[in-house]
C-alpha cells in the first residue's frame, strides 16, 4: 500500500506553462523531472488548472466498515478485525493464508504474490483494516489480493477517486497531485451568472443545500468550485449512477463549462476569419466583357447540373465575391457529383484573374481529377500545372514555373502542392478534396500560399463522409457547410450482400455474369504490411487466384507499392475497359470514377471501418448500370463475427445513405473515435457527450456569442482555462 514516490509539488506542478520555463523565466538548473512528474506531462496535466479538471474515472467507498455477517458475496467490502491465523501454504502454489476476524465473521485473504513485510503487518493478534471483494471460497469467505493496513485511524469522510491515468503514475502520486492542483488553481466563476440561470441545467434539480455553498452560483446551482470538488471527493450519500452517467449537476456544470469553451474558441476563430481580407473574386463577365468561364463550363457539360448541385454553386459563388476568406465544407455523398461544384468555383476564380490549387490525398484520385478537369477547362484557354511527389525532376521543374509565373490558373497536386518550393503568383481559391484525409497543419500550409500581404485564400473543403449535425454544430462551429443532398439522376441504388467468404466461389460466377454483360468490376482487399503473420489473403494472391479462375479476362492488380507511373498505367487500362476485373487494395478508396464498373467485392469487409465500407462501395451506381457490392467477411477461427463488425455490415446493407452511414458510425465509435481519424490535433471533448448533452450545447451556442460581446475578458480567460495551448489548433 505504500508508493516508493511522493510527489514534490513544488516542481511537478509549476503554475508556469512548459512555454513559459523554456522562455527563460526558470531557475538555472531546474532538478530532473521522476518518471511519475514525466507521465503527469504526457497526460497533458501541466497547470493546476489542468490537473483540477482530471476527474475521476470511479469512486471507491473507504468511508465506512461493514460488519462481514452482513457482507453479500462479490461487494467491495471494508472492514477491521484481528488476525487470527497466518500461514504460507504450499498446497497448490505457494501463497499466504491470513484470516481476519472481526467479531461478526471470518474471512480468509488470500496472496499468491507477497513480501516478508505482508506477513509482518499481517502477523497473529494484529488488528487491521482490509479492503476487498468478498468472495465465497472453498474456505469459507474470502479476498484475494485485499487492501489492508493496520487498523484504527479516521475514516474518509469523502469517497475516494480513482483517477484515470498512465503507466508509471501511481494513483496516490495523482490524488495527492490533483489536490494540489485543485488548491492551487483559479477556479474563479468565468461564466458570468445571468448565463448560468438560463441554463439547461437547473432542470436537474438544485443540490442540497446543507452543502459548502462557498461562491455558490445562481439558485443553488453548483459553482465551479463545488463542482470540481465534489466531484473529486463526492459525500457518500451521492446515487453513485449518476456520476457514473454523468448526470449529477456537478457533472451538468463541468460539461457545460466545456461546451462553452469549445463554442468560443470556435466562434472566436471566425470572428477573426472574418477580420481578415481575401480577394473578392468577381468574373470579367460582369464587367461585359465577354461570356465568363463558369457560363462557357456549363454550356460544355455533357450534363445538367442537378438542384442541389445549383444551390450549393450559389452558397460558393457569394463567398467567393466577398472579400472575406470562405471557409466552406461542400459534404456530399460519394458520387454526388462534388467535383463538377470544384471546377465550377475554379472557372469563377480563374476568370477573375487568381490562381486556383486543388490539393487531394491520393496521385490515382490528383491523376483523375487531373484528367477530368483538363477536359472541361483546357478547351476554355485555362492552363493546368500538375504536382505529385512522383514527379520526374525535369516537368517538376517546368510545373513549378508555371505555377509561379502565374501562367497556370489551375494546379492539381497531392500533399507534393503544399510544399515549400510551390510558389504561386497570385493565390485566390484552395480546394481540398476529400478534406477528412488531410491534417490540421497540411490546411494551414495550403492556406499559407497566399502571398498577398495580410490577405488569405478562400478555402473550399471537400468531403464524401458527412458530419453528423450534432457534431458539425459542435466542431465546426467555424465553418460554413453545404450539402449536395441529391444524386444526379439515373442512378439505381447499390443493393448490397453479406456474403461469407466460404462462398466465394459463388461471386467469382457472379463476376463472370458481369462480365458477359459487358460490366467491368472491383476486388478490393485490404493489405496489412506491417504485419505479414496476419492470416490475409493479400492482393497479389487474389489477382492470381482470379486471373486463373476468369481465364480471358483482363485482371489488373494495384496496390501501394506499384511504382506511381506503373499504378497509372493498370488504372488506365481499367478505365478505358481494357481490362474487365480491378484487384486492388485501398488504393482505389477514394473519388475514383469508372461509371462502367457494376460490382465491388470487398474482401475480409469485417476488417475496414464503416465510412471506408461506404467509400469504396460508391465506386459502383455511377452509371445507369444496377450495381452491386458484395461484402464478403471470414470468422477466421471464430465462430462467429465480433459485434462491432456485424454492426458494420449490418449497416451497409441496410442503408446506402452517407448522412445515415455516418450516424450509425459515430454511434458505433463515439465522437472521439469518429472525429479522431478525420481531425489530427483536434481537441476532443473530454467529459460531454454530444448525443446525450444537445440541450447544454444548445446553451453553450447561445451563450457563446453574448460572453464574446459583453465580456471579452472572461471570455478569453475560461477559453485559456479549458482549452489552454490547444486553443489555436481548433482554428485551422
Ligand atoms: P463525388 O461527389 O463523389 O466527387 P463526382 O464528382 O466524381 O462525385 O461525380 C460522380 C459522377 O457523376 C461523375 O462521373 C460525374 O461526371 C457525374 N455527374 C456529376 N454531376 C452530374 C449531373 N448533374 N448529372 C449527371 N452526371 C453527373
Ligand atoms: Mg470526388
Amino acid at each position: 500500500m505504500t508508493h516508493p514516490a511522493a510527489p514534490a509539488p513544488e516542481t511537478a506542478l509549476t503554475d508556469a506553462a512548459p512555454e513559459a520555463v523554456a522562455a527563460g523565466a526558470a531557475p538555472a538548473k531546474a532538478p530532473p523531472k521522476s518518471p511519475a512528474q514525466k507521465a503527469l506531462e504526457k497526460l497533458g496535466l501541466h497547470r493546476p488548472i489542468d490537473l483540477a479538471l482530471h476527474l475521476p474515472l470511479r469512486y471507491e467507498d473507504e468511508t465506512r466498515l461493514t460488519p462481514l455477517a452482513g457482507a453479500r458475496q462479490g461487494e467491495i467490502v471494508q472492514f477491521e478485525g484481528e488476525v487470527t491465523h497466518s500461514e504460507i501454504s504450499i498446497r497448490s502454489r505457494r501463497q499466504l493464508l491470513v484470516t481476519v476476524d472481526d467479531g461478526t465473521g471470518s474471512c480468509v485473504l488470500r496472496f499468491l504474490n507477497f513480501y516478508p513485510s505482508h506477513q509482518k503487518t499481517l502477523s497473529v493478534g494484529a488488528w487491521v483494516r482490509v479492503r476487498g471483494e468478498l468472495r465465497g471460497g472453498f474456505l469459507g469467505r474470502e479476498m484475494v489480493h485485499p487492501h489492508f493496513r493496520l487498523a484504527g485511524g479516521e475514516l474518509p469522510g469523502a469517497l475516494t477517486p480513482v483517477y484515470p491515468t498512465s503507466a508509471g503514475l501511481p494513483q496516490t502520486y495523482l490524488r495527492k497531485a490533483v489536490l494540489s492542483g485543485l488548491e492551487r488553481a483559479d477556479l474563479s466563476e468565468t461564466i458570468p451568472a445571468p448565463f448560468l440561470s438560463n441554463g439547461p441545467f437547473l432542470n436537474n434539480g438544485p443540490h442540497s443545500s446543507s452543502g459548502p455553498n462557498l461562491n455558490s452560483g445562481p439558485q443553488g446551482l453548483f459553482s465551479l468550485r463545488e463542482a470540481l470538488q465534489f466531484l473529486h471527493h463526492p459525500t457518500p450519500d451521492v446515487a453513485l449512477a449518476t456520476l457514473e452517467d454523468h448526470s449529477h449537476p456537478a457533472w451538468q456544470r463541468l460539461k457545460a463549462e466545456e461546451l462553452l469553451a469549445q463554442q468560443l474558441s470556435q466562434l472566436q476563430a471566425r470572428r477573426v476569419r472574418a477580420a481578415m481580407r481575401a480577394p473578392a473574386l468577381k468574373g470579367q463577365a460582369l464587367r461585359g466583357v465577354h461570356c465568363s468561364l463558369q457560363e462557357q463550363l456549363l454550356e460544355r457539360l455533357p450534363f445538367r447540373l442537378t438542384a442541389a448541385q445549383k444551390r450549393v454553386g450559389k452558397d460558393i459563388e457569394a463567398d467567393l465575391r466577398k472579400n472575406v476568406p470562405m471557409h466552406r465544407l461542400l459534404q456530399g455523398d460519394v458520387g454526388a457529383g462534388k467535383t463538377v461544384v470544384a471546377a465550377l468555383a475554379a472557372a469563377r476564380c480563374i476568370d477573375a484573374g487568381w490562381q486556383c490549387a486543388l490539393m487531394a490525398p491520393t496521385e490515382i484520385l490528383a491523376e483523375q481529377h487531373f484528367s477530368k478537369l483538363i477536359s472541361w477547362l483546357e478547351p476554355l484557354g485555362i492552363t493546368t500545372a500538375r504536382l505529385t511527389g512522383s514527379q520526374k525532376p525535369k516537368e517538376r521543374r517546368e510545373m513549378l514555373a508555371l505555377v509561379e509565373s502565374g501562367a497556370a490558373g489551375l494546379v492539381i497536386g497531392t500533399h507534393a502542392v503544399i510544399q515549400s518550393k510551390v510558389k504561386f503568383k497570385n493565390l485566390a481559391l484552395a480546394i481540398i478534396d476529400e478534406q477528412h484525409r488531410f491534417g490540421v497543419a497540411q490546411r494551414l500550409a495550403l492556406r499559407s500560399k497566399m502571398t498577398h500581404e495580410s490577405q488569405e485564400p478562400h478555402l473550399l473543403m471537400m468531403t464524401a463522409t458527412p458530419i453528423p449535425r450534432t457534431l458539425a454544430m459542435s466542431y465546426y462551429a467555424d465553418l460554413d457547410v453545404s450539402t449536395l443532398d441529391e444524386l444526379p439522376p439515373g442512378r439505381t441504388p447499390v443493393v448490397t450482400k453479406v456474403v461469407n467468404d466460404a462462398r466465394r466461389d459463388e461471386v467469382v460466377a457472379r463476376i463472370q455474369a458481369q462480365i458477359a454483360e459487358g460490366r467491368q468490376i472491383y476486388w478490393v482487399c485490404p493489405l496489412i504490411e506491417e504485419s505479414e503473420s496476419m492470416d490475409l489473403a493479400n492482393a497479389t494472391q487474389t489477382h492470381e487466384e482470379l486471373s486463373a479462375a476468369l481465364p480471358g479476362v483482363g485482371v489488373g492488380l494495384l496496390h501501394s507499392r506499384m511504382a506511381a507511373a506503373e499504378k497509372k498505367a493498370v488504372m488506365a487500362l481499367f478505365t478505358e475497359g481494357v481490362m474487365g476485373v480491378l484487384v486492388s487494395t485501398t488504393v482505389i478508396e477514394v473519388g475514383v470514377d469508372v461509371p462502367n464498373a457494376s460490382l465491388m467485392v470487398i474482401e475480409h469487409a469485417e476488417r475496414f471501418g464503416l465510412s471506408q465500407l461506404h467509400q469504396l462501395r460508391g465506386r459502383v451506381g455511377r452509371g445507369a448500370a444496377a450495381s452491386a457490392c458484395v461484402l464478403l467477411y471470414s470468422t477466421g477461427d471464430a465462430p462467429r463475427l465480433g459485434e462491432v463488425a456485424r454492426a458494420r455490415l449490418k449497416a451497409m446493407a441496410e442503408t446506402n445513405d452517407g448522412f445515415e452511414i455516418a450516424r450509425r458510425d459515430l454511434e458505433i465509435r463515439g465522437p472521439g473515435e469518429f472525429l479522431g481519424a478525420r481531425q489530427s490535433g483536434a481537441a476532443m471533448l473530454r467529459f460531454a457527450d454530444l448525443a446525450q448533452d444537445a440541450p447544454l450545447l444548445a446553451w453553450a451556442r447561445e451563450v457563446a456569442p453574448l460572453m464574446l460581446d459583453q465580456y471579452p475578458e472572461l471570455a478569453q480567460q475560461h477559453i485559456q482555462r479549458w482549452l489552454g495551448g490547444r486553443a489555436e489548433f481548433l482554428k485551422a
